[in-house]
């Protein structure tokens, strides 16, 4: 069991599988000279299988892949092949472009869940945040896991003054499509010019959708990092990622491995345990992994705090979102 000096068990990895990505989300991508991994850095498909099995013989019951993008990576039908067979929940985080192709290994490999990101309902916006042409792309896959049973919940990073207009739009759209839409208030990583009178909040984002609904709070699981809603009528619902003011580290429960095979103990963290390094040398990574989980800090990586609005984002030692594996 892998387990914190708070007492919390950690059983829940989220592991990045490259951090390339054929979108450039400026939100999560620094515009300033990003250069990708190259191959001979990240993780070998057997070495994340490697690791994989040992965070899961560790008690680790949750696996989630993620990037960069996930599905971009050449190997990723066989990544998720092979993790398909461990005893796990196996899910993804994904912008979604390319699921038409992967779908028949995606359901062969047991996946129920998958989360997408889409910050916008409208094609042009979308160009705009994410500099490519795929929105009817990324619509028409959401619809097509829906057809095949699978359960859809839709990434909505919120930014004042680029979507916090479309809050209501979202809320209709989970009138007649059964999906989840999740609010996530906008969060500040390396070159992401974060500032706080961007971030769109908890508060404020129910304040919106209350005169027009009635919001029904449903109560969340242990670790759930969202709070979640449902409104009479709807056939999807919606939930809100508060982490800059109401965040869940108490119950948190998730390790990062980043394509580059170090480990992250917090999203926010500032350090980070090599493993790739380790794990080819041969040493003993059972006891990197446990080490660095028992220094995780408390809350948000010793980094930051609920008093978002005087947080300074250039003090924050971190790499940037496409990096670490939101
Ligand atoms: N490429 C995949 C995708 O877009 O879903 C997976 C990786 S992406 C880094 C994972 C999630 O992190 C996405 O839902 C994205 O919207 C979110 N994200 C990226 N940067 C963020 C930020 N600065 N604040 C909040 N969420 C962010
Ligand atoms: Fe790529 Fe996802 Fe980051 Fe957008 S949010 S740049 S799709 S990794």
């Amino acid at each position: 069991m892998i387990v914190d000096s708070f007492g919390r068990i950690h059983d829940y990895l989220r592991i990045s599988l490259t951090d390339n990505c054929n979108f450039r989300c400026f939100y999560c991508m620094p515009e300033e000279n990003y250069d990708f991994s190259p191959a001979s850095r990240l993780l070998q498909k057997d070495e994340i299988i490697q690791l994989a099995t040992l965070f899961v013989a560790e008690g680790v019951k949750k696996i989630r892949l993620t990037g960069g993008e996930p599905l971009v990576r050449k190997d990723a039908a066989e990544i998720i092949k092979a993790l398909g067979m461990l005893p796990i929940e196996l899910t993804l985080t994904t912008n979604g472009t390319r699921i038409q192709e992967m779908l028949p290994v995606l359901l062969s490999a047991g996946i129920k869940h998958i989360n997408i990101s889409l910050d916008t309902l409208q094609a042009e916006k979308f160009m705009m945040i994410t500099r490519r042409d795929a929105f009817h792309q990324v619509k028409s896959n959401i619809e097509l896991l829906l057809s095949q049973q699978m359960k859809v919940k839709v990434n909505v990073v919120l930014m004042k003054g680029l979507n916090d207009n479309e809050i209501l739009d979202f809320i209709a759209w989970t009138k007649e499509i059964p999906v989840q839409v999740r609010f996530i208030e906008f969060m500040p990583f390396a070159g992401n010019h974060w500032t706080s009178n961007k971030v769109c909040s908890l508060q404020e984002i129910l304040d919106i959708i209350s005169p027009h609904h009635t919001i029904q709070p449903i109560t969340a699981s242990l670790h759930d990092t969202a709070k979640h809603y449902s409104i009479p009528g709807h056939k999807g619902s919606f939930a809100i990622i508060s982490t800059m003011t109401a965040p869940f580290c108490s119950s948190c429960n998730r390790m990062r491995l980043t394509a580059d095979g170090k480990l992250k103990n917090c999203l926010f963290s500032r350090t980070e345990t090599d493993l790739l390094t380790a794990l080819r040398a041969g040493e003993d990574v059972l006891s990197l992994i446990k080490a660095s989980i028992q220094a995780k800090e408390k809350e948000l990586g010793g980094q930051l705090n609920k008093n978002f609005e005087h947080l300074n984002a250039e003090t924050i030692i971190n790499r940037s979102m496409i990096s670490i594996g939101g």
